[in-house]
């Protein structure tokens, strides 16, 4: 059996053991003579899955106690109605920092809820930069101010964040969670999708601080963070097989020696694609500017379309998957995430040198 060069930006790569793992796991969990999908999600060695996860994610990110850890459904799409929905109150307004299509899509289910505004954006040049911490503006009405720590699309990431002392930060790092240090009390809620660097899809993982969750009688239960935080994201069938895999993830995590070093590999993979483009005399260009470039989603261009459709020919001959750009970039974007390994990136770094070559 051969594996894939897999380059897809979502669902995207698992670390082999990941899935080593789970394939011994799969008749025969915990010794109860089932698999995980079978488990009541009350019993023991389901909770024990379950918590294991949250607990193992508050390590790696240095989760304070201040914050809960949901696990919930509906994709970092739900969340884009869920957060205001939960947040953003009567007379306030949600300010949304608008660096690509993901923030686009927050910031258009926020108008069906209430009021917003915009923090800061880069949408007039195509999104093809983050715009300065600086920069962000909002009034004394800001319920929160939303950003998106990864533009997976356009390739693009936040290297630093607004540290607000009255309004809370909101982040969609549906693609960059786990993948750098950050500092959790900077934020007021994080979200993510799991299906980039956390795990499978099915399963949203959300760390919210605990005095942003109030109980709200006119909202849909489901849709209240007071729902899931006070049932410990057990009230109703929790996504158990996701949760499990994710799990998984998150002891390979540890294995890696935690989320620094996993950054620092992080760093050397982008690193050697973005110096095959720096080096490419101009045949390669990056969308990107780039102080604003992504580590996990490399996104760039070739000369004409003739280029890149050959590009993609070949790449896909010697086993790369998911290079194809996006419609609204073009091009290519390789995305990087945790467990695609170092050396997959060394073999598109010279895969794209002897291109360039040849061509
Ligand atoms: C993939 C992605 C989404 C959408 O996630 P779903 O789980 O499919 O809803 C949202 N935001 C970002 C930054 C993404 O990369």
């Amino acid at each position: 059996m051969k594996r894939a060069l897999n380059f897809n930006a979502g669902p995207a790569a698992l670390p082999e053991p990941v899935l080593r793992k789970a394939q011994e796991d799969w008749l025969n969990i915990s010794n109860t003579g089932m698999s995980v999908m079978e488990l009541s999600h009350r019993s023991k060695p389901y909770e024990e899955i379950h918590n294991g996860a949250i607990s193992l994610l508050k390590q790696l990110l240095n989760v304070s106690d201040d914050y809960e850890v949901l696990f919930l459904q509906g994709g970092a799409s739900l969340q884009f109605s869920m957060v205001p929905m939960n947040l953003l109150t009567t007379g306030k307004r949600g300010y949304y920092a608008l660096t690509g299509t993901w923030s686009e899509k927050a910031l258009k289910e926020a108008e069906k809820i209430g009021d917003s505004g915009i923090a800061a954006s880069s949408r007039e040049s195509n999104y093809s930069f983050i715009p300065s911490v600086e920069d962000i503006t909002y009034e004394n009405d800001a319920a929160y101010v939303h950003l998106t720590s990864n533009n997976t699309i356009y390739g693009t990431q936040w290297s630093d964040f607004p540290k607000l002392k009255d309004v809370p930060v909101i982040a969609d790092m549906s693609s960059d969670i786990l993948s750098k240090e950050i500092n959790v009390n900077d934020f007021g809620l994080i979200y993510a999708g799991a299906q980039k660097n956390l795990g499978p899809s099915g399963v949203t993982v959300v760390i919210i601080r605990k005095d942003l969750i109030q109980e709200n009688k006119q909202l849909p239960t489901m849709l209240s963070y007071y729902t899931h935080a006070k049932n410990n994201s057990l009230y109703n069938t929790p996504p158990t097989l996701a949760i499990y895999l994710l799990s998984l993830v998150l002891e390979w995590a540890k294995d890696q020696g935690g989320i620094k070093s996993i950054e620092e590999t992080n760093f050397n993979k982008a690193k050697l694609i973005y110096d095959a483009i720096d080096m490419s005399n101009g045949f390669y260009k990056g969308h990107a500017l780039k102080e604003s470039r992504s580590k996990m989603n490399v996104t760039f261009t070739l000369p004409d379309e003739q280029a890149t459709q050959a590009f993609l020919k070949r790449a896909k001959e010697e086993g790369f998957v998911g290079l194809a750009g996006h419609r609204s970039v073009g091009g290519c974007r390789a995305s990087i995430y945790n467990a695609v390994p170092l050396s997959h990136c060394e073999q598109l770094a010279s895969f794209m040198k002897d291109f360039l070559a040849s061509y």
